[in-house]
């Protein structure tokens, strides 16, 4: 793979900070997008720009069918076994809150058990949270160890009949780890429960297919995958969708509105009030394309690669707390703590010299708790970064700690 020839398809990369030529490693935050997906974006807008599934003028039935291949692209993309199964969302955090309030509402009631981990996002801990205070549901979380991985005797005894959902994330945001999906939804299914999963930092990052992995919900980001921000993908076995009752009412979700009543369309329309994003399903698509283009295998491999030397270059620097898998497979990040500087003044300090990270408690305040520390600062790449900027990276750590102490 030309991997140099690769980042030149993102512009945003090709500039300097503060003197410096800009590194990259805020991508777990938002990544950055390609030249394919802005035109795309600009050829949209130049050209095609109307209202979907609305009208039968030219431009609508270009946007529309440009809007309806991105979800086939989509379901593609995650191995779902149809189109209908896919409801674009603004985000990850929509996605989860539409699960909660309409199969969520539907179905629990108290007494019943969500569980979810130690290590979630905020996003996959309050919409359930709210979620309990309203139906009397209980939460139980499944704690995480030391070395940044569940803890497998708690999902031994917690994961039980009482549970009617499993949500958990994919691959964690603030420590790398890669949680067993597949095992961990097969387990789930064993006792009857309902699983969602948070892949907000694997969908783009590693080949996902729905059916494989066995989950009944997984949510997802765009602007995480190289598309543009303000849009998102939820997939839900249709077994579910079809049960489940709209969660916002307007136009396009409807088959018939009267002045007592209404009725709903089918999945995935029922969940889609309102004018959409067309532009970012669109550009979603593109980013699809894109990601496809250069090989989901591909890109894995090279992540992986980058975190592997990311850990073994940084752990040379002394007093540095890498937190989660010190060894194995990790997403692509690695958040660190120093004892000698909070995180915003390392993240402040690399940023004066080109280099973008992101240090705080990156919506996981329970697990910053867990861990006992204020906050991390963390390192996060994609495809388009190279060894030497990570090599950059370590360089800056240990100006860091010349500086700091
Ligand atoms: N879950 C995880 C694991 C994340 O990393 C993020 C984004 N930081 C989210 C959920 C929320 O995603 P969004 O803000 O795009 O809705």
């Amino acid at each position: 793979m030309d991997w140099h020839r690769i980042r030149s398809d993102f512009p945003v990369l090709d500039q300097q900070v503060h003197g410096h030529p800009l590194v990259y490693l805020d991508s777990a935050a938002s990544s950055q997008k390609p030249r394919a997906v802005i035109n795309t974006l600009s050829h949209y807008y130049e050209r095609d720009n109307a209202n979907v599934h609305r009208a039968l003028h030219e431009l609508s039935n270009r946007a529309t069918e440009a809007f309806e291949a991105a979800r086939k692209k989509v379901a593609r993309f995650v191995g779902a076994a149809s189109e209908d199964e896919i409801i674009f969302t603004r985000g990850t955090t929509e996605g989860i809150n539409l699960v909660a309030n309409t199969w969520g509402a539907q179905n629990l009631k108290a007494g019943d058990v969500i569980l979810y981990t130690g290590m979630e996002h905020h996003s996959n801990l309050v919409p359930w949270q709210l979620l309990a205070q309203r139906t009397g549901a209980t939460l139980k979380h499944i704690p995480v160890l030391d070395d940044g991985t569940l803890d497998p005797a708690s999902i031994d005894t917690l994961l039980n009949e009482q549970v009617k959902l499993f949500a958990f994330v994919h691959i964690s945001n603030s420590l790398g780890t890669i949680n067993p999906a597949k095992e961990l939804c097969a387990r789930a299914k064993a006792v009857g429960a309902v699983t969602l999963l948070d892949g907000a930092q694997s969908v783009g990052h590693l080949p996902i297919d729905v059916q494989d992995l066995g989950c009944d919900f997984l949510v997802f980001s765009g602007h995480k995958m190289c598309a543009p921000t303000g849009i998102g993908g939820l997939y839900g076995r249709m077994e579910l969708l079809e049960r489940m009752l709209p969660w916002h009412g307007g136009g396009e979700m409807i088959a018939e509105v009267r002045l007592d009543g209404s009725t709903y369309k089918q999945p995935p329309h029922r969940f889609e009030a309102g004018t959409p994003d067309i532009a970012g399903v669109i550009g979603l698509g593109a980013a699809i394309d894109y990601l496809e283009a250069v090989g989901m295998e591909n890109i894995h491999r090279h992540d992986a690669n980058l975190s592997h030397y990311a850990v073994q270059q940084m752990r040379e620097v002394p007093d540095i707390r890498i937190l989660g898998p010190q060894s194995g497979p990790r997403g692509s990040l690695v958040a660190f703590h120093f004892d000698w500087a909070h995180p915003h003044d390392l993240v402040e300090f690399a940023n004066s010299h080109g280099i973008a990270m992101r240090g705080g408690h990156h919506c996981t305040m329970p697990l910053m708790k867990r861990f006992k520390v204020p906050g991390t600062t963390r390192a996060s790449f994609y495809f388009y970064n190279t060894i030497d900027e990570i090599n950059r990276l370590v360089e800056v750590l240990h100006a860091a700690r010349k500086f700091f102490t």
